[in-house]
């Protein structure tokens, strides 16, 4: 279906986000608190619309990349339900705790819309090249209508389940992510203090059992494996704030399901004090820094 999409919240990802729905011949209506964010969706195609009612009356679908759940569940409850039109699609892609994204679907369901929450892996480059992951949670119907409008955006659209799922796949996926990261610094630091050559550790390592995407695909130290944030001074990438977001969020639903997850518990608490170092924006991978008493 290539139609018309209302697009709320044009920041880092979003913006990205929208310019290749346009790029794939969707007509896109643009909403946003900012009229820098705004402009920017402006110059690549979109049409700039004055409220959330206004983007979203008569479009096809509506797709939010907003901050947290509290902003998606005050969009949808304080402005889309009642301006969207009949039989459109719903699509929230922000990442945000599986608890509202349950209750927003509901809510959803209640005003006769059929909704997703498609959350993404991949960061900001990901977004403007069209290349996201999205992971969906929603009904088989819901999921084949948001496959299309997702394609435009990403490389892989993958169905987890019901209501909620998406999100679970992200942040287990993304406490893992933050567990193996945490891991695989301590692992070169400490190979460095015993005298072992992190090259020589990285030779053996990433063909033995201690491997992961962590060392292999984003090796927090600069010079060894891939180009890296690391090979950068840990600019760019994923940053240390984001990763905390989303360990917190893996916690919170942990909690709330009586889930034993020690590890993710000790990552957010390391990536809280990578934060509180004033961190925020570096990439995750420097905790390699910190670990190593830098
Ligand atoms: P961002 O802060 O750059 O963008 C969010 C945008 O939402 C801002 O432009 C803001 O003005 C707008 N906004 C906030 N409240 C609004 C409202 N009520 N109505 C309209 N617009 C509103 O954030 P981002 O980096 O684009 O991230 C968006 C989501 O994607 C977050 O949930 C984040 O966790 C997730 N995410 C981010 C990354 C990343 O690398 N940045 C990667 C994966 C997932």
């Amino acid at each position: 279906m290539v139609g018309t999409v209302a697009f709320i919240g044009l920041g880092n990802m979003g913006g990205g986000m929208a310019a290749n729905l346009v790029k794939n011949g969707f007509a896109v209506r643009a909403f946003d608190l900012s009229q820098a964010a705004l402009a920017k969706a402006g110059e690549n195609g979109a049409t700039i619309a004055a409220t959330v009612e206004d983007a979203v009356a008569g479009a096809d679908a509506v797709v939010t990349m907003l901050p947290a759940g509290k902003h998606v569940e005050a969009v949808y409850n304080d402005a889309v339900f009642g301006a969207a039109s009949a039989g459109a699609l719903l699509l929230d892609c922000s990442t945000i705790d599986v608890a509202t994204a349950r209750r927003v679907s509901e809510a959803a369901g209640a005003a006769g819309f059929a909704m997703v929450d498609a959350p993404v892996s991949g960061g900001i480059a990901a977004a403007a090249a069209g290349s996201l992951t999205f992971m969906v949670g929603g009904s088989d119907e819901a999921f084949a209508r948001a496959q299309p409008i997702l394609s435009a955006m990403g490389k892989a659209v993958i169905h987890a389940g019901p209501a909620g799922t998406g999100q679970a796949a992200k942040i287990c996926n993304n406490m893992l992510l933050g567990a193996t990261m945490v891991a695989t610094c301590e692992a070169f630091a400490m190979a460095g203090k015993l005298g072992l050559d992190p090259q020589t550790f990285y030779d053996i390592s990433s063909v033995s059992s201690g491997q992961s995407w962590s060392m292999t695909s984003y090796c927090p130290l600069p010079g060894v494996g891939p180009q890296s944030p690391a090979d950068n001074d840990y600019q760019g990438g994923f940053a240390v704030a984001l990763m905390l977001k989303d360990l917190k969020l893996a916690s919170e639903a942990a909690a709330q399901v009586g889930a034993s997850v020690p590890m993710g518990n000790a990552a957010e608490a390391l990536y809280q004090m990578l934060a509180n170092r004033g961190e925020g924006q570096r990439d995750f991978s420097a905790m390699i820094r910190f670990l190593d008493g830098q």
